[in-house]
């Protein structure tokens, strides 16, 4: 495997220590990875700092162009960034390649946007004015389920408004993201984009740091509020993207062999670690069990294996300790009275892979229902009304995303209209797009990302008031 380096400044750079990265396929280290300590902290803030004057300068349309150079230079290294990021990652290689395919598609769909000034109000005496300015430096921190088109969220809007960044990948997935910090150096000014990789200390240190305008957290909801309680001493403007418990409700008159297959796609895809993949699964008396038939068939027939080899569908947890709580929710749920129509169980192999797991007759009151699985488990629940289905929805801290699956748009829409969630699909489950501002109500966040509300969540809206001549 080639050195994987920081970048700061425009240039690459070391550290004095390093840690292990393993391939979740088998288990086994395969890359070394650079530590950030302190020191290249305050070498990528200071450049950071250094370039945001020049960068906050340009016009949308400059930054804009110089994001879509970025882009086009990272969708033309797909081949080669793909095969690290299944390796760390452990997801198919069909679907590294898509994602960070897709990163370079929002990079620059997420640049097409501006917000301009607005005159608030104009009379005989005066003009008032309502202006966004950028904020100064960002602190990117993201998760290990998709490195490189959250980082891409992160990136396109963070520097498109005008600020500059430090971005730090997850300890467990720092190798793809240290090479789009290559990128940069060849597509960005130096020090507009720094990318420095380290332990969960790093983040921490981040969160203080008073060099640190803004920070924009992807993570898990322990790890995001402590993000926040740290980021009160110097009063950062915070975006947290967290977990999320999403439930699908099947109405009565769905068709199963149409929903089956996407539903199992938006629970199943990325091994179930997506914050918004669907995690409980309510269907109605009547499609009950030919629901869990076509759900356990699909399951079945998955193909789980190591990322790299061809037509694998399905890879590994992506680290130990995500693998042995998913098993841990699943010794759970046998100790309840559920049915475990497939899967059930880990694979007889080296690596942390789990076969794809169906629980019928799943009870609202077990950890799986209750808690994030963000693994290939998924629960059925049986609902009695639509009224019930809807409060055992509702009844979670968390509030990401949610579906509803019905061939009456109309009354989809309306069921869609009283669930508590930022997100919620009418027969369509996973997905981001550049327009939709994305975020979670309750625990699963604080603030938007993308859309218009997620650019205006990187400036800081400044009235300007003038006298006018007389
Ligand atoms: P995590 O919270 O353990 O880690 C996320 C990042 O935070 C990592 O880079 C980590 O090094 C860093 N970190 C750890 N401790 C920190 C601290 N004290 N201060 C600052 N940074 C710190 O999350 P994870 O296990 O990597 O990711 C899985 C979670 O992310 C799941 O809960 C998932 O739902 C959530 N997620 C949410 C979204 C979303 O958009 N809402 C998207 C993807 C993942």
């Amino acid at each position: 495997m080639a050195e994987f380096t920081h970048t700061i400044n425009g240039e690459a750079a070391t550290s004095d220590k390093s840690f292990d990265v393993v391939n979740p396929a088998t288990g086994q280290t395969f890359a070394r990875c650079p530590e950030a300590s302190r020191v290249e902290l305050e070498h990528a803030v200071n450049a950071a700092r250094l370039a945001f004057p020049a960068w906050s300068r340009l016009s949308f349309a400059q930054r804009g162009k110089a994001i879509a150079d970025f882009a086009h230079a990272l969708a033309a290294r797909i081949d080669e960034i793909g095969p690290v990021l299944t390796r760390e990652q452990g997801k198919p290689l069909g679907q590294a390649k898509w994602e960070i395919g897709g990163a370079a598609h929002e990079l620059e769909a997420m640049c097409k946007m501006e917000i301009a000034p607005e005159i608030i109000r104009q009379d005989a005496t005066h003009r008032v004015e309502l202006v966004y300015r950028p904020l100064g430096v960002v602190g990117a921190i993201t998760p290990w389920n998709f490195p490189i088109i959250l980082a891409a969220h992160k990136i396109a809007h963070g520097l498109y408004a005008g600020n500059t960044m430090v971005l730090k990948p997850s300890p467990y997935t720092p190798l793809a993201t240290l090479m789009m910090g290559e990128i940069a150096r060849d597509t960005l000014p130096a020090g507009v984009l720094n990318t420095i990789a380290g332990g969960n200390e790093l983040g921490q240190w981040m969160t203080e740091h008073p060099g640190i305008d803004r920070i924009s957290f992807t993570g898990s909801v322990p790890t995001g509020k402590k993000v926040l309680a740290s980021a009160t001493g110097t009063l950062k403007r915070v975006t947290l993207e967290l977990g999320g418990n999403d439930p699908a409700i099947v109405l009565d008159d769905a068709d199963l062999d149409e929903v089956a297959p996407k539903l199992f796609f938006g629970a199943f895809l990325n091994a179930g670690q997506i914050c918004m993949a669907i995690k409980r699964l309510y269907a109605p008396e009547k499609l009950y069990e030919p629901l869990v038939e076509k759900m356990t068939q699909l399951a079945n027939a998955h193909r789980v294996g190591d990322g790299m080899d061809e037509g694998i569908e399905m890879g590994p947890l992506q680290n130990k300790m995500q693998f042995d709580k998913v098993l841990d929710i699943i010794e759970d749920a046998k100790r309840h009275k559920v049915r475990i129509t497939a899967g059930g169980h880990r694979l007889n192999r080296p690596g942390y892979f789990i076969a794809p797991t169906i629980v019928a007759d799943a009870a609202d009151d077990m950890r799986l229902v209750k808690e994030e699985q963000f693994g290939p488990v998924l629960p059925i629940l049986k609902y009695a009304d639509v009224d019930d289905a809807v409060r055992r929805a509702n009844d979670t801290r968390f509030g990401l995303c949610a579906s509803v699956w019905t061939k009456n748009i109309e009354r989809g829409t309306e069921i869609a209209r009283r669930i508590e969630a930022g997100t919620v699909w009418v027969n369509h489950h996973v997905s981001s797009e550049a327009d939709m501002p994305f975020g979670g109500f309750k625990e699963s966040g604080f603030g938007r990302e993308l859309g218009l509300l997620g650019l205006a969540s990187y400036m800081e809206p400044q009235v300007i008031k003038v006298p006018l001549a007389a």
